[in-house]
C-alpha cells in the first residue's frame, strides 16, 4: 500500500528529471517522472497526482500546449512550473494556466536551487492536501472558523435604507491553505455529522456579536444560515431558547436563513420544528429562492416567514427584462403570502433603485458591503449612513426617473 501523496514531473531532460524525483521523494511524494507529454497525460485518469512539475520547452509539445491539455482535463494538480525561459515568458504562462482554471503554486527558472524546489514542493503538498473533516473538527473546537457579517438593509417609503440585520457567512481560517469559503468545507462538514457543531459556533459567535453591538448602541438582528438537513432535531427550539434567553436576546432579532430546501419533505418532524421555532419568535427565511432548491411547494407547506431571492437573479437587473420580470412577480407572490422578502446579490445602485420602485423589503449584496470580519462592521454601519445622508441631500433622481 502506497499512501504517500503523488507528485508527476515532466521534462525531456533526464538528468533534471532525476534531480526533481530526488527532491520529490525528500519532501515525501511518491514520483512518477516523464519525459513524453503524452505518458503524463495517459496517467491523469489513473493516478492523479497531487502536483505536477512542468517543463514549459520541450521539443514534442510545449509548456503551453501540455497546460491546455490539462486545462481540458479540468487537472486539479498544483502546478509548479520550471524552465530556463525569462521572467516575462513564465508570467504569461502563469496567466494562461490560472485563466484557464489550473492552480499554479510556483513557478521556477532553471537553473534552481534544490533547497527551493524542496521548500516549493513542501509547500504545494500541505497546500494541495485535500481537507479531511478531522482537521476541520480540530478548527472548531481550536476557533480557526471564522464568521463574517454581510449586512442587509431595510427598505423606508422614501427610498432610503438603513442596515437593520448582518448575516453570518462563516469562513475557515486554515493553517496552510489561507482563508476557506463555505463551498470548500460545509459539505463535507454535513457528511461526516459535523454539520451541528459547525452552526452551533456560528450561533454563539453571533450571538456574542449581538451583544456588542447592543452595548455599541446599535441594534442589528442577526441571521444565519442553516441547512435543511440539520433541522431533525425536536429539541434545537427549546436549545435555541434557552440560549437567547440566557443572553437576554429578543428572538425576534434572529431569522434562520433554510437552504437546500428540496430536503423538507424528508422529515417529518421539520415541520413541528420550524413551527416551534416561528410560535417562539425566531424568523425563517427560505434561502435562494428562485432557483434549483427551493420550490413553491416548500414555501406553501412550511411556516417560514421571509423569502430571500437568489443573487443570481438580482445580478441582471435591470438589465435582463425577463429577470425584471420574474423578480418583481416574486416580490409580489411574497407579499400576497404575507411574507417580508429580501434580495441579495445587489451589486449597483441602479439594482437597488428597482427594488425600491417594486417595493421589495430589504436588501443585501456587494453594492451595500462584501461580508466582513465583525471589527468592521461599525464602520461599515457608519460608512452607509454617510452614503445615504449624502444621497438625501442631491435632489432625489428617483422621483424624476419614475
Ligand atoms: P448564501 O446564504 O446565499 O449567502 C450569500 C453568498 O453570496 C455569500 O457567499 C456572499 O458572500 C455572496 N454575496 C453576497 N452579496 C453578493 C453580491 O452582491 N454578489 C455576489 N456575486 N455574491 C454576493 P459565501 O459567504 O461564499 O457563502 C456561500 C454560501 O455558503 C452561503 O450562501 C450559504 O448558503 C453557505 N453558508 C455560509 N455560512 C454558512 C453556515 O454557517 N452554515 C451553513 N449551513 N451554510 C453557510
Ligand atoms: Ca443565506
Ligand atoms: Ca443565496
Amino acid at each position: 500500500m502506497n499512501s504517500k501523496p503523488i507528485l508527476a514531473a515532466l521534462d525531456d531532460d533526464t538528468e533534471i528529471l532525476t534531480v526533481v524525483s530526488a527532491i520529490a521523494e525528500k519532501a515525501g511524494f511518491s514520483v512518477v517522472a516523464n519525459t513524453q507529454p503524452n505518458a503524463l497525460l495517459d496517467l491523469l485518469d489513473e493516478t492523479p497526482p497531487l502536483v505536477i512539475v512542468l517543463d514549459l520547452q520541450m521539443p514534442q509539445m510545449d509548456g503551453i500546449q501540455v497546460l491546455r491539455e490539462l486545462a481540458n482535463r479540468q487537472v486539479q494538480a498544483g502546478i509548479i512550473l520550471l524552465t530556463g525561459m525569462d521572467e516575462r515568458t513564465i508570467a504569461a504562462a502563469e496567466g494562461y494556466a490560472t485563466a484557464r482554471g489550473l492552480t499554479v503554486v510556483a513557478a521556477m527558472q532553471k537553473p534552481f536551487v534544490p533547497e527551493d524546489l524542496l521548500a516549493h514542493l513542501i509547500k504545494a503538498g500541505s497546500a494541495m492536501a485535500p481537507l479531511t473533516p478531522k482537521e476541520l473538527e480540530a478548527a472548531i473546537l481550536g476557533e480557526d472558523l471564522v464568521v463574517y457579517y454581510q449586512p442587509t438593509l431595510r427598505h423606508f417609503a422614501d427610498g432610503s435604507w438603513d442596515i437593520s440585520a448582518m448575516e453570518a457567512l462563516l469562513r475557515w481560517n486554515h493553517p496552510t491553505k489561507g482563508l476557506l469559503m463555505p463551498e470548500q468545507f460545509i459539505e463535507m462538514a454535513e457528511q461526516n455529522g459535523l454539520g451541528r457543531p459547525m452552526t452551533d459556533f456560528v450561533i454563539r459567535r453571533g450571538i456574542e456579536e449581538i451583544k456588542g453591538w447592543q452595548a455599541s448602541r446599535m441594534s442589528l438582528g442577526l441571521r444565519i444560515n442553516i441547512s435543511a438537513g440539520l433541522i431533525a432535531d425536536l429539541d434545537f427550539p427549546d436549545r435555541l431558547e434557552a440560549t437567547l434567553q440566557e443572553h437576554d436576546i429578543d428572538p425576534s432579532l434572529l431569522a434562520l436563513e433554510i437552504t437546500e430546501t428540496a430536503m423538507l419533505d424528508q422529515n417529518s418532524d421539520m415541520f413541528d420544528i420550524m413551527t416551534r421555532l416561528r410560535v417562539k419568535n425566531v424568523n425563517l427565511a427560505i434561502d435562494d429562492f428562485g432557483i434549483g432548491y427551493s420550490s413553491l411547494t416548500q414555501l406553501f407547506a412550511m411556516p417560514f416567514n421571509e423569502m430571500k431571492i437568489d443573487k443570481s437573479l438580482m445580478k441582471r437587473i435591470p438589465q435582463s427584462n425577463e429577470a425584471c420580470i420574474m423578480v418583481t412577480a416574486l416580490v409580489d407572490l411574497a407579499h400576497k403570502l404575507n411574507l417580508s422578502v429580501c434580495a441579495e446579490g445587489v451589486e449597483t445602485e441602479e439594482a437597488l433603485r428597482y427594488l425600491h420602485e417594486i417595493g421589495c423589503d430589504s436588501a443585501q449584496g456587494y453594492f451595500i458591503s462584501k461580508p466582513i470580519p465583525a471589527s468592521q462592521v461599525r464602520e461599515v454601519i457608519h460608512q452607509w449612513d454617510r452614503r445615504q445622508s449624502l444621497q438625501s441631500q442631491t435632489p432625489s433622481e428617483t422621483a424624476a426617473s419614475a
